[in-house]
């Protein structure tokens, strides 16, 4: 039997994808930015299932591509246009196994989204607190192979610090498994780590083991119109002692960025408590707390500690619906991003009292190099982490500016490089970056992660082209 009739042999035929039509969701990225062929698109809804596709693709030699929502934004779940691989779209292998309330902690599958993973952390009053603009897409698979952050990171930290235990098919079809629900245990290398931020390089990850949070009671959002982002990482900075661990977001977000999401999203409107749209910076926060006294106090605290250092306090929003329409606004952003046309993607990590030199000295080299170039700036400057989207708005020049992206990439990562910062902050490298990997990991870096992948996957079958350059 050939590979897809053994492949159709162990899932059904439904769940193994041929026509292009059933294909096409499948191989290209959310972005639009890489297109890929493949000789089928399998689906697989049980571990079982997920080891039998590895075991018959490694006998074929066949490369596997996981794919989980297909919302990563570095080209990480599309295959190469050779048409040779077989995408594992995990998004039918999404069961809640066990929710644990007392021990804070839920299994699940990879595919589950996480929205899905709020709703059952949420039925035992308890929260999952990794948060995205595309959480309703986004796996927990996919969140654990890019390590994603996203929006409450600053309180709760990334993916892999909400990790506990991880359930793997390796790249010669066998099981890993030690989903422990455990938070001590020192019992040798810690092998999970292994596979968490891999983007499905070393093995593709079938369940896991997370934590779960207490379910805040209350929760109000600050919304700052400030001059620069030097006064929004003060504010932050007062913020962080105000409110000793209770601050769960801090994003920035540019003038030019808002103004896309005011022409792409009508549908976004900033709450009248939170005053006219600024026509400069916008800065948010998010303060949460398990009592609604406790906020109130710790707000008020807020007020008194910026009339003290005589800084604005911002607009204080606590209805929830107010709040909701403001971080529909900041979780539009992507989105409206994507709808103005293709950008040149950054996603850099500073250190936060870096964030305003960054800004400063990576658009004047920008603007001498590309006199006119547009930069869409915003992200979690709490975490030291800023999105920095280069395009023109003219269609033409755009176009134009693309074909430069590695002379533009140089200009950025040389200033990130400069300040002691990263080329890949939450989004991972996928097809994106390789070679700026190879060009700004430390020395013996590359050398180190090349003898893991071979350690793993001898034959290289294990979503090839991804993360490692060559
Ligand atoms: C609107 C929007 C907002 C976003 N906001 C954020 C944000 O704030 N922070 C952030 O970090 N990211 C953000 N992202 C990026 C994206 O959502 C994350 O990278 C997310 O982790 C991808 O999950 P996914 O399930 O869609 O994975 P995919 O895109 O399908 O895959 C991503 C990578 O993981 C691998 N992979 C997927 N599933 C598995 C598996 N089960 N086993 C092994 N490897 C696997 C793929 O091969 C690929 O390399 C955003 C994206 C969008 C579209």
């Amino acid at each position: 039997m050939n590979l897809i009739a053994q492949l159709q042999d162990v899932l059904g035929t439904d769940q193994v994808l041929i026509s292009p039509e059933a294909q096409a969701h499948y191989l290209e990225d959310w972005r639009g930015r890489y297109q890929g062929r493949a000789q089928a698109v399998v689906l697989p809804q049980s571990t079982d299932d997920v080891i039998q596709i590895v075991q018959r693709c490694g006998d074929a030699g066949v490369p596997i591509v996981p794919q989980g929502g297909n919302t990563g934004l570095c080209g990480g779940a599309t295959p190469d246009t050779s048409g040779q691989a077989v995408v594992v779209a995990m998004t039918k292998l999404n069961r809640i196994r066990s929710v644990d309330a007392i021990n804070f902690s839920i299994t699940a599958e990879a595919g589950a989204t996480l929205d899905q993973l709020k709703v059952a952390a949420e039925s035992v009053n308890r929260l999952y607190p990794l948060t995205l603009g595309a959480g309703h897409l986004s796996t927990l698979g996919g969140t654990l192979a890019t390590n994603a952050g996203g929006l409450q990171v600053l309180r709760y930290g990334m993916t892999r610090d909400l990790c506990l235990g991880l359930e793997v098919v390796l790249p010669d079809g066998t099981l890993w498994s030690k989903l422990s629900p455990l938070r001590k245990d020192n019992t040798g290398y810690d092998l999970k780590q292994l596979f968490i931020g891999a983007e499905g390089t070393l093995g593709l990850i079938t369940a896991a083991t997370m934590k779960l949070m207490p379910l805040p009671a209350a929760r109000a959002l600050i919304w700052l119109d400030v001059a620069d982002a030097e006064q929004a990482i003060q504010a932050h900075a007062l913020a962080q002692t105000v409110f000793a661990g209770a601050q769960t977001a801090a994003e920035l977000i540019s003038p030019i960025t808002l103004s896309l999401v005011r022409k792409h999203l009508p549908e976004a409107v900033l709450p009248a408590v939170a005053g006219d749209w600024p026509t400069g910076w916008a800065f948010m926060m998010e303060v949460s707390a398990h009592d609604a006294e406790f906020l109130q106090a710790l707000l008020a605290a807020w007020v008194r500690a910026c009339a003290a250092d005589r800084m604005p306090a911002g607009s204080l929003i606590a209805a929830d619906e107010d709040q909701a329409a403001i971080w529909a606004i900041r979780k539009g952003l992507a989105e409206s991003q994507k709808r103005e046309g293709i950008s040149i993607k950054h996603d850099v990590g500073l250190p936060i009292s870096c964030i305003p030199q960054f800004l400063s000295e990576a658009s004047a080299a920008l603007e001498a190099r590309f006199p006119g170039i547009r930069i869409v700036t915003f992200g979690h400057v709490g975490d030291g982490n800023l999105h920095f989207n280069l395009s023109f708005a003219d269609p033409a020049q755009n176009v134009a500016l693309i074909d430069q992206s590695l002379a533009a990439n140089a200009v950025v990562y040389e200033v990130v490089s400069r300040l002691g910062g990263s080329i890949a902050a939450e989004h991972g490298i996928g097809q994106l970056k390789p070679a700026w990997l190879a060009a700004h990991a430390p020395a013996g870096s590359i050398a180190l992660m090349q003898q893991i992948k071979t350690a793993l996957d001898p034959r290289g079958l294990m979503n090839p082209g991804k993360v490692l350059p060559g």
